[in-house]
């Protein structure tokens, strides 16, 4: 087990590539305490699945773009761990439209979540990783979305191209405070998120587009994550 009894935090565990995560850490011997949104039967369901593992997932309700959700959530593990070992900001939103029909909502809802969510969640574990424990691990989940130009994502593509900006700069100030931060950027990933472009675009016809000719698994970019 690479990651015995480490301290693990996913935001958005509870479906698709975040649910992949938090079963490869808990796998590898991570306790691990994940954020999920709205969907209390699929937590429930998963901390079930790593239970009867042998493992430890424990799911907590929050809503990442609600920047005070990082501190309460983050203070708790803490209060129960005495630390924080690796940190995995997962949850995202799509919120696709053509931009002449894209609102101030719809970029809000995206930027809120996917990249303040981001920086509040990071905020709260770099005080902890690198100003107490001097040790710590920061995976950020971004998107080929921030480089391949995918029309109707004027939003979701902002929010991942500054994820990748924002994880190079954390990674040169937290580095000297032996805090790794990194980014994994998914293609695509059979999960919830990418159902309706696989519903309009069919899969054989997205699977040519894709060097491997197959979609990617949650874990595809769990594993990764791990290392
Ligand atoms: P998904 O299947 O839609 O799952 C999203 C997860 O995030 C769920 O656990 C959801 O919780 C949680 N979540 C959403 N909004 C939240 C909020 N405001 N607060 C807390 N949790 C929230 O998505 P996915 O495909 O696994 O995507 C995961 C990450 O990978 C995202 O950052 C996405 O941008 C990125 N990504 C995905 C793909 C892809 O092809 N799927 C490709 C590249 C990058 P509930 O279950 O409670 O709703």
């Amino acid at each position: 087990m690479q990651l015995k009894d480490q301290i693990a935090l996913v935001t958005g565990g509870s479906r698709g590539i975040g649910r992949g995560i938090v079963l490869a850490l808990a796998k590898e011997g991570a306790k691990v305490a994940f954020v999920y949104h709205s969907n209390k039967d699929a937590a429930t369901a998963l901390e079930q699945e790593v239970s009867a593992a042998g493992g430890v997932a424990k799911g907590v309700q929050a809503d990442v773009s609600d920047p005070a959700a990082a501190e309460t959530v983050v203070n708790a593990i803490v209060a129960e761990h005495g630390r924080l070992d690796i940190l995995v900001n997962n949850a995202g939103v799509i919120r696709d439209k053509l931009f002449v029909r894209m609102g101030l909502d719809d970029w809000n809802a995206v930027i809120n979540t996917n990249l303040t969510g981001v920086f509040a969640f990071c905020k709260v574990a770099a005080d902890q990783m690198a100003l107490k424990q001097r040790k710590g691990r920061i995976v950020n989940i971004s998107s080929i979305a921030a480089e391949h130009v995918n029309k109707g994502q004027a939003n979701y593509a902002a929010s991942k191209g500054a994820i990748n900006s924002f994880t190079r700069v954390l990674a040169a100030e937290l580095g000297a405070r032996n805090v790794l931060v990194n980014a994994v950027a998914p293609g695509f990933i059979a999960t919830d998120m990418s159902a309706a472009v696989r519903n309009m675009a069919g899969e054989d016809n997205l699977k040519k587009l894709i060097p491997v000719k197959r979609l990617g698994a949650a874990e595809d970019i769990a594993s990764v994550v791990v290392f």
